[in-house]
């Protein structure tokens, strides 16, 4: 008898649980379209050989030690990461009202963000997309956040339901949060346009509404670091305050070592230094202070022309591939007469496509195809490869007809 007998089993993670099945599959043909991670055109984890390059610089400096990191993490780092966002130029980072904390990459920079929330803002509810990451819900509700939800994706246009998301925002309580997918929003890949981001800001700042971003693909979207961060930077620019998650999982390839940033822009540089000495206050008793190594990696890159311009081409690469994944699948559709207009393939952008296809059409492709995704019909263009496009547009075209 256990004192844990009264425990019962959880589901399994929904976007985790697609590679559990994957990997029971004894199939040679099958094909793990779940990943929300790069893959080479052979099917392989890639580490860039910049990072290569500066590990290898970090391992031979023989003066690094190990000791502690301070709470807010490296301060290279954390002024490398405002200025890879905001922009080099930004007058925010000028006026020293901007408080960047390292912290365990982009879900742990939502998670400290929306405890800071908790804690000191007035109006504790987020309003999140329909549909959004699977996570947001449940990080910002164990923050202390209260979660609300506004429409973003039309079904019937597979792209961005502008006026439902004016009309939530714009019924939303004074004051509310609202998280926003920086660029290439996960899962749908759609994204407002800049003229649209343009009303979503006047709307955001008329209603006094508390932007936070979630940049988890900055430079993966597009190919380019400074079009990505577009979005954030027009609501820096207009001198009011706001919220930023980075994440360098996606664009420098670092998953496991878990290197992000929190960066709060506050209205002017005293706020800013009271803000920092309370996220400090969030930050000990969760996990004390961020790992090293990561940190000092992307420091080194970001700090160094040569590096930084050597990863903006090996970012600009995996970028291009999974466009072209876009352009080869969705001519491969027309090629099969598949019915439907399929241009939103190469219309939404970043990892992935929502598909549009049911769980039905899904579960179909899984037992016939050994295509694993998950089941709201999204795919990961990065788990795909030249090779391996006209099986999945076999599988889609056998779906639908
Ligand atoms: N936000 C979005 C929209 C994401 O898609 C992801 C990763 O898939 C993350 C945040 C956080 O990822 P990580 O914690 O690995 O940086």
């Amino acid at each position: 008898c256990s004192v844990f007998d009264h425990v019962v089993r959880a589901p399994e993670d929904p976007i985790l649980g697609v590679t559990v099945a994957y990997n029971k599959d004894q199939s040679p043909i099958k094909l793990n379209l779940g990943v929300g991670a790069y893959r080479t055109e052979e099917g392989k984890p890639l580490v860039l050989n910049v990072v290569r390059q500066a590990e290898q610089t970090l391992v031979n400096d023989k003066s690094r030690v190990k000791e502690y990191l301070p709470i807010v993490g490296l301060a290279e780092f954390n002024k490398q990461s405002a200025k890879l966002i905001f922009g080099s130029d930004s007058p925010a980072i000028q006026e020293n009202r901007v408080t960047t904390v390292q912290c365990l990459s982009g879900t742990g920079s939502l998670r400290v963000g929306g405890e800071f929330l908790a804690w000191h803002y007035l109006e504790r509810t987020i309003y999140i997309p329909v549909p959004t990451w699977g996570n947001h819900p449940k990080v910002f509700t164990l923050a202390g956040l209260s979660v609300k939800t506004y429409r973003y994706y039309d079904p019937a246009t597979r792209g961005l339901d502008f006026q439902g998301m004016l009309e939530d925002l714009n019924s939303a309580p004074a004051g509310a949060i609202v998280l926003l997918h920086a660029c290439a929003h996960n899962p749908t890949g759609v994204d407002p346009t800049l003229e649209q981001w343009e009303q979503i800001r006047q709307l955001i700042r008329l209603k006094g509404l508390l932007p936070f971003f979630d940049s988890a693909y900055q430079g993966f979207a597009s190919g380019s670091l400074d079009s990505d961060a577009q979005s954030v930077r027009i609501f820096v620019a207009d001198g009011g305050e706001c919220l930023v998650a980075q994440s360098y999982a996606k664009n420098m390839g670092l998953y496991g070592e878990r290197v992000g940033a929190l960066s709060i822009v506050c209205k002017n540089a005293d706020v800013a230094g009271r803000v920092e000495s309370q996220l400090k206050l969030v930050i000990r008793p969760m996990y004390s202070n961020p790992p090293i190594h990561g940190a000092s990696i992307v420091a080194m890159i970001l700090r160094d022309r040569d590096m930084y311009n050597e990863w903006t081409i090996e970012l600009k690469g995996m970028a291009d591939r999974i466009i072209s994944m876009r352009h080869q699948l969705f001519e491969a559709l027309l090629a099969r007469g598949t019915p439907g207009d399929w241009s939103h393939i190469i219309k939404q952008i970043g990892m992935f496509t929502f598909t549009g296809l049911n769980s039905e059409q899904v579960a179909f492709m899984t037992r016939e195809y050994h295509i694993y995704m998950t089941s709201d019909g999204r795919i990961s263009m990065a788990g795909l490869s030249s090779t391996t496009v006209p099986h999945l547009a076999d599988a889609i075209h056998a779906a639908v007809t």
